[in-house]
């Protein structure tokens, strides 16, 4: 969204404030439970007629409503009257520009992100939520992976559950191609013209190797980041042998976060799981497998000196957000800087390639 609402009034209405400000909140890292009261005013206002808003202004009546405190009336308040609101005016101050001072280059160059959560899984966000963020972002894509059934403490989705989402997805894809057709689009940024939610998992390895989804489902994807979230501890040579199996798999597009290690943030901190990373890399290379550069800032994940030996091998790349919140789609900014130290060819990250071209590259 751009950064022209200035003093001189704010036509952007209620809803449009309330998003931003969750966006925002989330993109400075804020925890996304926090961000709530903003996503469930909004989600209040939004069937309602702008009369009727303006009539709980008129009134004082706005925290009459379901989900509306003080601090989002008072959102709504400024909104409607059309001043910016102080707290959206104070948040875009504060969070001017992008968010690593590199790689705005390459940031300018991806298409979109091939990794991201809703709450179908340990997300915070409806689907739909997640898919509008991306357009307005000025992504071409956005690929859902939410997670896959045997990471139960996040909600991991059943082969029935991943069938059931491909439909949403279907009709997501439906909603903003008619309001690309209309002008009518959520994203008054971009337009919804182009823009595509991809269908994904983000699926388990498992302790042998293989992937923790049937073959029928993983064929119907778009897009498979497979990770590995269970017994990082475990000695270098079998899990040396449980990613290479893992990164051989014909589904396997992306190896996502390969080392696992946690640097930063409330989830504390983790030492990467040890493995031979050069014969992983190397098998990444056999089997046109991309190498993530995860930019969740308590990720850095791979870490400095295996990224530069993943690009000595000669690996593909895939720049993710991992996102787990809206706001947290902007963070590709810090795995672009990342990759932009370590001098990778925009040319071998397949985030900046043309869609089709990476469908292609993906299919099985
Ligand atoms: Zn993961
Ligand atoms: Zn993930």
């Amino acid at each position: 969204m751009p950064d022209g609402e200035e003093q001189q009034g704010y036509d952007g209405g209620p809803v449009a404030a309330l998003r931003r400000i969750a966006f925002l909140l989330e993109r400075a890292r804020e925890d996304t439970y926090k961000v709530k009261a903003y996503r469930a005013a909004a989600a209040t206002l939004l069937p309602l007629d702008e009369a009727e808003v303006a009539r709980h202004v008129a009134q004082g009546t706005l925290t009459d409503l379901p989900g509306i405190g003080r601090s989002t009336a008072t959102v709504v308040t400024e909104a409607v009257r059309g001043q910016v609101p102080a707290r959206l005016a104070r948040l875009e101050a504060e969070q001017e520009g992008p968010l690593a001072a590199g790689g705005r280059a390459l940031r300018a160059a991806l298409r979109g992100d091939l990794h991201s959560h809703s709450d179908w899984s340990d997300g915070g966000s409806p689907i739909e939520e997640m898919a509008f963020t991306a357009l307005e972002l000025g992504h071409e894509y956005l690929v859902l992976t939410d997670h896959s059934p045997r990471l139960r403490v996040a909600n991991g989705l059943s082969a029935g559950r991943l069938a059931r989402q491909l439909d949403v997805v279907a009709a997501v894809n439906a909603h903003l191609a008619a309001g690309a057709g209309t002008g009518a689009g959520v994203g008054d940024a971009t337009g919804g013209a182009g823009f595509t939610l991809l269908t994904g998992i983000e699926v388990d390895i498992l302790d042998d190797g293989s992937l923790d989804q049937s073959d029928e489902m993983l064929a119907r994807l778009d897009v498979r980041v497979a990770s590995v979230h269970s017994k990082l501890r475990m000695d270098a040579a079998p899990m040396t042998r449980r990613m290479l199996a893992a990164v051989a798999n014909p589904f396997t597009n992306v190896l996502g976060h390969c080392t696992g290690r946690m640097v930063t943030g409330n989830r504390g901190t983790r030492p990467p799981s040890e493995f031979d990373a050069r014969a992983v890399f190397e098998a990444c290379v056999e089997h046109g497998t991309a190498v993530e550069i995860n930019s969740r800032p308590e990720r850095r994940d791979p870490p400095t000196a295996l990224l530069e030996l993943a690009r000595d091998v000669g690996c593909l790349f895939s720049i993710d957000s991992d996102s787990h919140a809206p706001g947290q789609l902007d963070m590709l900014d810090y795995g672009c800087e990342r990759a932009e130290a370590a001098g990778i060819d925009p040319s071998r990250i397949v985030n900046t390639w043309p869609r089709d071209e990476l469908l292609e590259w993906a299919r099985p």
